[in-house]
């Protein structure tokens, strides 16, 4: 058993640490502070082609592995968390359903395209009243003659106003939860398309987050991403490797943390107590990651990985909120004044406990997962 990483994804990590301190890191706290999109390290992600990680070489992708991809968001994250939470939406639930459910028309069509960055990718699957219960959506996709006219709104949509297209789920039969809901390819230039509030949030304030309103929205059949009534399972799928995106998100926001607690504590010696503390961050931190590739790797070799990185999202996350916490304690009251990079990294870290499966749902897939049910 090797637990070094492989050659390739090694020499691919150090490229994209380079981008991320270069680039990434010197705009962060800026980013954070204004609220603004952080322009210079997507453009520069695009320019190294690190928009296309998942997408095959033969659509102008990198086509590496989910291995290459938890590494990839780890680093950014390292950096900057809301150019990682970008750049995960986009490459994972935001392109990769397109690369396991598309005909090879679409992927003609739109991967070229998500590969370079020329278009931004998004999801679209909550609601205001359908967040964890997803399967209530209630964005309707109304039949029309060759195609379909959708209406509803969804909240909470990362890429908001950046995207050049949304993957959207909604209803084509109502009254039949999951099996009534399909999945659609709605370019955001698409008449009808709007963008409704932005968000302000806690943290990743870098990252837009906010609603897509639809209104009679005509979608083209040749856009329905999958048959009629397979959008849950688009949905599902997509969620299931995008936990792991998350989770490399969480190991790179939970190592910032630590390299500032290692930096502090090299500034100052104040006895073992605080070191003890230091190392049961980074142990932690480590446990966490090994759940993390190895969801990454069973994702990569084509076995079954939904319990795996199910708990790769549980563990990384509720890690790195308490990381986050602890480096914080450790820095006292430097750590609470606005701007310090310890309270930016605790504001970063909350939303990753709460999206793409709250970790109260991760537990259920758990626990279903487990008990076989
Ligand atoms: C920053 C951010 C970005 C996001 N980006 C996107 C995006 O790009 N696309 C998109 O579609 N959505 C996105 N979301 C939405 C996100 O996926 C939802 O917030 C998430 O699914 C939870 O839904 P909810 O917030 O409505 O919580 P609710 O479902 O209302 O749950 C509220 C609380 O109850 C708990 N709970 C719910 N059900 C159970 C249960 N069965 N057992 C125990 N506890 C339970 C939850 O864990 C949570 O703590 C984003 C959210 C945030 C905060």
């Amino acid at each position: 058993m090797d637990f070094s990483l492989p050659p390739q994804h090694a020499s691919f990590r150090d490229s994209v640490r380079e981008l991320a301190q270069g680039v990434a890191l010197v705009f962060a706290a800026e980013v954070d502070r204004d609220h603004r999109f952080p322009d210079e390290s997507v453009r520069a992600a695009a320019e190294s082609g690190l928009l296309g990680v998942l997408i095959p070489r033969e659509y102008g992708g990198a086509g590496l592995d989910a291995l290459a991809f938890t590494v990839c968001i780890d680093e950014l994250a390292r950096a900057c968390a809301s150019t990682s939470v970008i750049v995960d939406v986009h490459t994972s639930v935001g392109s990769e359903p397109i690369l396991l459910f598309g005909t090879d028309e679409q992927k003609k069509r739109w991967l070229p395209r998500l590969a370079s960055g020329e278009l931004l990718g998004a999801f679209a699957l909550t609601e205001p009243a359908a967040g964890s219960d997803a399967a209530s959506l209630q964005t309707s996709a109304r039949r029309k003659g060759d195609g379909y006219v959708l209406n509803g709104t969804k909240v909470f949509i990362t890429n908001i106003g950046r995207a050049g297209l949304y993957i959207v789920f909604a209803r084509t039969g109502p009254g039949e939860r999951a099996a009534g809901v399909s999945a659609f390819i709605v370019p955001a230039e698409s008449p009808g398309v709007k963008v409704g509030q932005v968000f302000k949030k806690m943290g990743l304030n870098g990252s837009p987050t906010g609603e897509l309103v639809l209104e009679d929205v005509v979608v083209p059949r040749a856009n329905r991403l999958g048959g009629e009534g397979e959008g849950f399972t688009v949905a599902m799928r997509a969620l299931d490797s995008g936990r792991i995106g998350i989770s490399g998100q969480a190991l790179g926001i939970g190592f910032a943390a630590v390299d500032e607690a290692t930096a502090l504590l090299k500034s100052r010696t104040r006895g073992q107590g605080e070191e003890f503390w230091l190392a049961d961050m980074a142990t932690r931190l480590e446990s966490a990651r090994m759940l993390a590739y190895h969801a990454a790797w069973l994702c990569s070799s084509g076995r079954p990985f939904t319990l795996a990185a199910s708990m790769a999202k549980l563990h990384c996350t509720d890690t790195t909120m308490q990381v986050a916490l602890d480096a914080l304690q450790l820095a006292g009251d430097e750590g609470v004044l606005a701007g310090s990079p310890f309270e930016r990294h605790v504001r970063d870290a909350k939303a990753l406990q709460i999206y793409e499966g709250s970790n109260q749902v991760q537990r259920v897939v758990i626990a279903r997962e487990v008990m076989q049910v």
